[in-house]
């Protein structure tokens, strides 16, 4: 079990130089692609290995005279990674629009990077309009097309459709470790299983596949520790967060027992149907997953973000939510109110950390932590 966490803790933190090593065993192509919305399973039928892209933890340098200092951590790492050469092996990138700041990204990338076939794809925002379902197949559509101009070859329906199969696998074996995590039966860290869920954005996703069949084989029931404050972990939009962040919830005394975190259950979350024309199953794929955990940056009537976390915090049995909020991301800074005052009204432990690209000021963050969890285990206590 050791063996397999380590690989995917090597290529969480060296997606690039796992992508390079990956291109060169097998002479294919990379598609770098942006966060949050676009299904990998069209690239990865196209023969290609879809990578999302990542933040890295370089600070920035060279990137600062083309990114404002007001962006998120994501963007300004992006544009300071393209402008170091990082992206260079890419083959293609798959770019959304899913927030403003990446549209100024998206320019920055196509200046630099001339060569490298940018494929931009808007996706309807307003996910309950009557037109949303036409929309959003006309927008895979058009992907399904320009890959096949990319590559220069048809993508058959079936080719996709084992995709799809491999990548839900992928999706439910993680889902499993998370039922573990939620049930107490499982004692991995913030940082394991964000390693795991990590390495599944960057790997040959059969590969990942098989070792987490292998590690769901060997992982012996190791409880969470009886006495960790159980806490809910929500938000970081695009990046992972920072790993010192999730080892300090452990050592205030603290335990995750579930996320809606990007780089964790969000990513994840929602298969795409087997059966039918693959376009209609992605379309109902993009349009459904906000239902299972809704994204600030999409608008739909049918969900808000506050209910769903009122309800994952009581499912899980958290005895707090802690929200992890990048700074600089609007989509989030938008919600973070309404959250608030959900939690307030019904009097649930929560604490906002503003996490930072460059280095953070952890010894406050400690104390403002533990704090937060003598709150909690006062309100269990009560
Ligand atoms: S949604 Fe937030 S984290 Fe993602 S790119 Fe936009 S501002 Fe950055």
């Amino acid at each position: 079990m050791q063996q397999i966490l380590e690989i995917f803790e090597t290529a969480a933190a060296h997606p690039h130089e796992q992508a390079r090593a990956w291109k060169q065993e097998t002479g294919g192509r990379v598609i770098g692609i942006f966060p949050m919305h676009f299904p990998g399973e069209l690239a990865h039928a196209a023969g290609a290995l879809p990578v999302i892209i990542q933040e890295d933890d370089q600070p920035i340098t060279v990137g600062l005279s083309s990114v404002f200092n007001f962006y998120c951590g994501y963007n300004r790492s992006v544009v300071d990674q393209a402008m170091r050469g990082e992206f260079a092996f890419l083959d293609a990138i798959l770019f959304g629009d899913h927030c403003v700041q990446l549209l100024g990204t998206a320019d920055v990338l196509r200046d630099h990077m001339p060569a490298t076939p940018i494929l931009f794809n808007q996706l309807i925002t307003t996910l309950s309009a009557p037109w949303a379902m036409e929309e959003t197949r006309k927008t895979f559509r058009q992907l399904w097309t320009e890959l096949e101009a990319l590559i220069g070859r048809p993508i058959p329906e079936e080719d996709v459709r084992a995709s799809i199969r491999l990548f839900n696998r992928n999706r439910s074996l993680i889902r499993r470790i998370y039922e573990m995590r939620r049930s107490g039966r499982i004692a991995l860290t913030g940082r394991q299983l964000q390693h795991i869920v990590k390495s599944s954005m960057v790997m040959d996703k059969a590969r990942h596949t098989a070792l987490l069949e292998t590690l769901l084989e060997q992982v012996a029931d190791a409880p969470a520790p009886e006495r960790a404050i159980r806490v809910y972990l929500s938000g970081h939009l695009c990046q992972a967060p920072k790993l010192e962040i999730l080892d300090l919830v452990e050592q205030c005394g603290g335990v995750v027992v579930d996320d809606d975190l990007y780089h964790g259950f969000r990513y994840i979350s929602t298969d795409i149907a087997e059966e039918g024309p693959p376009l209609d199953a992605l379309a109902n794929w993009y349009l459904q997953r906000n239902k299972r955990v809704p994204c600030p940056t999409r608008a739909d009537k049918t969900t808000d973000w506050e209910t769903f976390l009122l309800g994952a915090v009581k499912t899980s049995q958290a005895a707090g939510l802690i929200i992890l909020m990048a700074k600089f991301c609007e989509p989030h800074m938008y919600f973070y109110p309404e959250i608030k005052e959900a939690f307030e009204r019904q009097g649930i432990p929560y604490l906002l950390v503003e996490t930072e690209h460059e280095s953070m000021a952890m010894e406050s963050l400690k104390t403002r932590m533990e704090t937060f969890f003598e709150v909690a285990k006062r309100r269990i206590a009560a």
